[in-house]
C-alpha cells in the first residue's frame, strides 16, 4: 500500500519534512523542485504512516485504497515520475547532497553497515542508521534463522499479541530502500566475521542472549528439568526447539526464579488451551498443552515479594486471568516495602488479589524466600529441595540468606528461569561472567584497546534486561558512537568492494520473508488467528521460494 498525491497538490512541501522515510519528491532542496508540476510519493518507499495526510493544507493526499475513482490515474503518474529518465541524474545529485551534508564528499560509495541479528535491538539500530537524514548509507541485516524478529517472534508470549505489535515498526525498517535482509546467514558459519569486516565500514552485533544461566545445584539437568528459555522457544515455534519434549503428565510444575519470563511460562502452563489456540502459539505446543495434567504451577523466588523480579503489569496480568487463582502463603508476604514505592506495591497487590488456598481448577502459587538446593528424582524429576531464606542487607542490596530450614516440593517438571546469558562470538572478545561482549557505549573493546569498526547493541551489549523498547535507547547510543566514528574518519573503507550476496547464495531476502509472512497470516486468517507459524526450515524455504 502507498499514499498518493492528487490534483490539488499545492507544492508547498509541508509534507516533505514530516515523511519519516523521505519518500516525497522533489523536495525543496532537490534540483527539479523549482520546475515540478506537483510532488509525488514513491510507492516503493512509502510506509503508509499517513503523516503527510495530516499536514497537507489542500487535502490532496489519499491512501491508494481510498483513492476516489477520478484520481486513480495519479498512482500511475507518480510511478512514471519515479521511473523517468531524469530521475537517475536526480538520484546522483541526492547522493552528492547527502555526502556534502556529512562532510564525506571524497567518499566514493555509501557508508556500509552490517547488522548481525534481526530482533528488536537489530531493528532499532537499523532504523536509527538508515533513517539519518542526509546520510548516504546502506544497511545489511544478517539473521541465522529464516525468519526475522528475534524475541518478538520467539520470546514474547503468544497471549501477549499486543506486544508483538512492535514488529510492525520493524517491518517498516526492513522495507526501507537502503536496508537489505539476509536470512539463513549465520556469521561465523555461513560467512566469517572477517569476510564481513572487509566488506563493511562497520559491523553491529545485535545477537541477543540465547543461552541460560546455570543454577549450579545437584541434578540440575535431570530429565524433566529444563530451562525456561527452551520451553519458551518450543511453544513459540523456534525451529531449533520444535522437537523438544516436556512431560506435562504430573499435576505440579515448579519454576525457579520469578522474573517476567517465569510469569509468562506459568501463565502459559495453566492457560485455557482453547484461548491459546486463538494465538500464534506453535501448533505442536497447543496440541501438547491440551493433553497437560498440570493443575498447579509453583513459582519460586529466592527473595521476598518486595524484591521480586517480575513487574507490576505482569503481576496484575496474572491476577486478571479468568478462572485462575494466584495463591500465596501469608507468612511469605509480610514485608511492606518503602511507602509509595513500586516495590511496595507488589506486596500490596499480592495481599489484595491473591488467595491462600485455591478455588479454581488450575492455579499459580507464588512462593517467596526459598532457594533450590537440589533437584530430586531417580532418573526423572520427582521434586525440588528448597532452603528457606530471610532477607538481609549486604553492600546496600537486599539479598537472600538461608535460615537453615529446608523443605521438599514434589513435582513432575522443573523449569529454571534464572536469566538468559549471551554467548561468545567468533573473533570477538567476551566477558564470561556477565555473558556480554565488553564495550564502552556500544564500541567493542578488548582490554584497553578498541576493536575498530565493531559495535554491539541489545542484550549482548548490556546483559539480558529490559523490555522491547529498552533496546531503542540502547541502539541510539551505539549508533551515535558509530556515526561519530564515521565523521571522525575512524571507520576504514571496505578492503573488498564486492557485494556480500554471492557468498550467501542460499540466503532468503526480504521478498522471501514477505512470502512466508503472507502465508502464515493467510493460514491464520482461515483459523481466526494472527498467524500460523511455519516451524520447519524446509517448509519456510519452500514458501520463501514460491513465486507468484
Ligand atoms: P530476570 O528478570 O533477571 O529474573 C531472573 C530471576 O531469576 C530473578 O527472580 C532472580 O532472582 C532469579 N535467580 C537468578 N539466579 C538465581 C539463583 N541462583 N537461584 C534462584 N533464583 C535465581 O530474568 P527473566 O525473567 O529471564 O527476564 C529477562 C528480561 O526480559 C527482564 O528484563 C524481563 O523484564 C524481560 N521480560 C519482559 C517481559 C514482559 O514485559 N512481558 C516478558 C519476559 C521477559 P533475584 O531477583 O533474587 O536475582
Amino acid at each position: 500500500m502507498t499514499h498518493v498525491i492528487t490534483r490539488a497538490c499545492c507544492n508547498d512541501a509541508a509534507c516533505v519534512p514530516v515523511c519519516p522515510v523521505n519518500c516525497i519528491h522533489p523536495a525543496p532542496d532537490e534540483p527539479d523542485y523549482g520546475t515540478t508540476e506537483m510532488l509525488y510519493i514513491d510507492a516503493g518507499s512509502c510506509i503508509d504512516c499517513g503523516a503527510c495526510v495530516d499536514v497537507c493544507p489542500v487535502n490532496a493526499i489519499s491512501a491508494d485504497y481510498d483513492l476516489p475513482e477520478e484520481f486513480l490515474r495519479y498512482e500511475g503518474i507518480a510511478a512514471r515520475y519515479f521511473s523517468g529518465e531524469g530521475r537517475t541524474d536526480y538520484e546522483q545529485e541526492q547522493v552528492a547532497v547527502k555526502r556534502r551534508a556529512w562532510g564525506t564528499e571524497t567518499q566514493d560509495a555509501p557508508l556500509r553497515v552490517a547488522i548481525v541479528g534481526s530482533g528488536p535491538a537489530a531493528c532499532y539500530a537499523a532504523e536509527e542508521i538508515a533513517s539519518q537524514r542526509g546520510l548516504d548509507v546502506q544497511v545489511d541485516m544478517f539473521e541465522r534463522l529464516l525468519t526475522p524478529g528475534g524475541l518478538v517472534r520467539f520470546g514474547v508470549a503468544p497471549d501477549h499479541q499486543d506486544t508483538k505489535g512492535a514488529s510492525e515498526a520493524f517491518a517498516r525498517t526492513m522495507r526501507r530502500k537502503n536496508v537489505r535482509l539476509f536470512l539463513g546467514a549465520e556469521i561465523g558459519a555461513t560467512v566469517s566475521h572477517e569476510q564481513l569486516a572487509e566488506r563493511y565500514h562497520a559491523i553491529v552485533y545485535a545477537v541477543g542472549a540465547m543461552a541460560d544461566r546455570a543454577l549450579g545445584i545437584p541434578a540440575e539437568s535431570l530429565p524433566g528439568s529444563h530451562s525456561a528459555t527452551e520451553f519458551v522457544s518450543w511453544y513459540n515455534g523456534h525451529p531449533d526447539f520444535a522437537r523438544r519434549t516436556f512431560d506435562l503428565s504430573g499435576e505440579r510444575a515448579v519454576i525457579i526464579g520469578n522474573g517476567n519470563v517465569a510469569l509468562d511460562v506459568a501463565r502459559i502452563l495453566v492457560a485455557d488451551p482453547d484461548e491459546l489456540a486463538r494465538t500464534d502459539m506453535a501448533d505442536h505446543a497447543i496440541d501438547r498443552l491440551r493433553e497437560s495434567s498440570i493443575r498447579e504451577v509453583v513459582v519460586v523466588g529466592r527473595r521476598g515479594p518486595v524484591e521480586a523480579a517480575f513487574t507490576i503489569p505482569e503481576l496484575l496480568g496474572l491476577t486478571q486471568v479468568p478462572d485462575l487463582d494466584v495463591v500465596v502463603r501469608p507468612d511469605e508476604v509480610v514485608a511492606e516495602g518503602p511507602p509509595d514505592s513500586i516495590a511496595g506495591l507488589k506486596a500490596e497487590v499480592l495481599r489484595e488479589l491473591s488467595v491462600t488456598s485455591p478455588t479454581t481448577n488450575r492455579w499459580v502459587t507464588l512462593r517467596f524466600l526459598a532457594s533450590p538446593t537440589e533437584i530430586i528424582g531417580n532418573g526423572w524429576v520427582e521434586g525440588v529441595r528448597l532452603a528457606r531464606n530471610r532477607i538481609v542487607e549486604h553492600d546496600g542490596r537486599m539479598v537472600a540468606e538461608p535460615t537453615g530450614d529446608v523443605e521438599e516440593l514434589a513435582c513432575g517438571l522443573v523449569l529454571r528461569s534464572v536469566g538468559y546469558l549471551g554467548s561468545q562470538l567468533p573473533g570477538l572478545p567476551f566477558d564470561e561472567g556477565r555473558g556480554v561482549v565488553p564495550n564502552v557505549a556500544g564500541r567493542v573493546v578488548d582490554g584497553d584497546h578498541r576493536v575498530d569498526g565493531v559495535y554491539v547493541t541489545g542484550w549482548i551489549k548490556r546483559g539480558p534486561s529490559g523490555v522491547i523498547g529498552s533496546n531503542k535507547r540502547c541502539a541510539q547510543e551505539t549508533v551515535a558512537a558509530l556515526l561519530d566514528d564515521f565523521r571522525d574518519g575512524r571507520l576504514a573503507a571496505p578492503a573488498v568492494a564486492d557485494d556480500i550476496g554471492p557468498l550467501l547464495p542460499h540466503a532468503i531476502d526480504h521478498s522471501g520473508w514477505k512470502r512466508i509472512d503472507a502465508h502464515e497470516k493467510a493460514v491464520g486468517r482461515d483459523q481466526r488467528r494472527p498467524r500460523v507459524k511455519l516451524v520447519q526450515h524446509d517448509a519456510q524455504r519452500e514458501i520463501a521460494k514460491t513465486v507468484g
